[in-house]
């Protein structure tokens, strides 16, 4: 245990490995640290990532698997309403490469990867942090937790977790559908209060899922037999993934100079679970954060707010949406496809405020429409 780092990074998922390169790159000496001894292997995710997160960040494009220019919404009598923008606005990513290359990005700019490396706690001293490992200890002046929904460390050493979670719950299955089009699901037999996805991950094969508040493998059985007409029977139960998914931030992500981020900080949108984009947006904020750390001893407590504040109204909304969403039984949702399909003007109103990440201006403009602000 000779070498001090400037940061040591834990988890070495999408959110760890960019952050760990971003620090590397601007000259500091960094070490990831990751449980796994594969990167990428077994990761849960529908790996749906926008078009945008792909033009601000350098994301290793050879992880796209789907390019998607439409969504089917369908009700749950089975009408459709197609959203189809002017051009492709999201991918499907295979995690597998995505995951690793990120990780060899980070290499490439000179940080230690130290894989099989379960970090068990992390002890301050007056000059640095003591990264403890089952075999091997680090030593670094800063810690980034990027541990994504294992909170263990947190409790440990002062951090709070998420309050709630949602359940994600996924099959990868030979199913041939439009290879540019993702279809969402809405009915009370088999997503309640929420969702069920059928998307693209080539090879004429697609992730079939949802994202509930509990169950989750119960309620994708359901989707799939009576949705798709599927027989559960035919299937191994192993291949039904099941996952939390952090709903809400955490009240505290700093704790002196260690920083949770992405979904160990709970930086996930509230509406679909998705983590990746917000989790690398925290991610630049928070190497800006360090770096003023690292050189000029400031405080991390600017991370907390900054991030915060670059997020809760996202989140906010989204609770919103998901409480009224829990509300609503199968015929008043026909009654919203219906009313959408019947008022094309609302509709030309609707699809400007329409953003992939984010999700807010949409939201207000639909409980307004409908006067549910109150309830919300
Ligand atoms: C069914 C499902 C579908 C999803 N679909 C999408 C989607 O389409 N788009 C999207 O953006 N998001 C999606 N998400 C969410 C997304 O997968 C996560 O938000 C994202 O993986 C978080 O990245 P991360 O780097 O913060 O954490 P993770 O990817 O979870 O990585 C954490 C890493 O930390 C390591 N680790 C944990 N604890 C320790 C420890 N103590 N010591 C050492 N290493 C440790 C783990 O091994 C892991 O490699 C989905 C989630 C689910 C469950």
């Amino acid at each position: 245990m000779r070498k001090k780092y400037d940061v040591a990074v834990v988890g070495a998922g999408p959110i760890g490995s960019y952050t760990a390169y971003q620090l590397a790159d601007k000259g500091f000496d960094v070490c990831l640290l990751d449980e796994k001894e594969n990167i990428g292997e077994d990761v849960i995710c529908a790996g749906v990532i926008s078009k945008q997160a792909f033009k601000r960040y350098d994301l290793p494009s050879k992880s796209i698997l789907s390019r998607i220019d439409s969504v089917t919404f369908i009700s749950p009598s089975g009408q459709r309403l197609e959203y189809i923008p002017q051009d492709i606005f999201t991918y499907v990513v295979s995690r597998k490469i995505f995951d690793r290359g990120l990780l060899k990005t980070a290499k490439k700019v000179g940080v230690d990867v130290y894989l099989k490396q379960h970090v068990i706690n992390i002890k301050e001293s007056s000059k640095y942090y003591t990264i403890i490992c089952t075999k091997k200890r680090y030593r670094s002046k800063t810690v980034v937790l990027a541990t994504g929904v294992n909170y263990e460390l947190h409790t440990k050493i002062g951090l709070s977790k998420p309050s709630k979670f949602l359940y994600g719950s996924q099959i990868e299955m030979p199913m041939s559908f439009s290879q540019s089009n993702i279809q969402i699901h809405l009915g009370q037999k088999f997503a309640p209060g929420s969702f069920g996805w059928v998307i693209p991950a080539g090879n004429n094969s697609s992730r079939v899922g949802v994202i509930v508040h509990k169950k989750g493998r119960i309620w994708l059985e359901k989707m799939l037999e009576q949705r798709l007409n599927f027989s559960v029977e035919k299937l191994n139960k192993d291949d039904l993934k099941l996952k939390p998914i952090a709903y809400g931030s955490v009240k505290r992500s700093v704790k002196g100079n260690i920083l949770a981020l992405g979904e160990a900080a709970g930086q996930v949108k509230t509406t679909t679970g998705g983590g990746i984009f917000y989790g690398l947006l925290c991610s630049e904020i928070a190497v800006d954060k360090l770096t003023k750390t690292i050189k000029n001893g400031c405080s991390l407590n600017d991370y907390e707010l900054a991030w915060h504040s670059a997020l809760v109204s996202e989140f906010d909304i989204g609770k919103r949406l998901r409480k009224i969403a829990r509300t609503l039984d199968d015929e008043k949702i026909e009654n919203l496809f219906n009313f959408v399909k019947r008022n094309r003007f609302w509709v030309e109103l609707l699809v400007p405020r329409i953003d992939f990440d984010y999700h807010s201006n949409f939201i207000f403009f639909c409980l307004k429409s409908f006067g549910l602000m109150s309830k919300a």
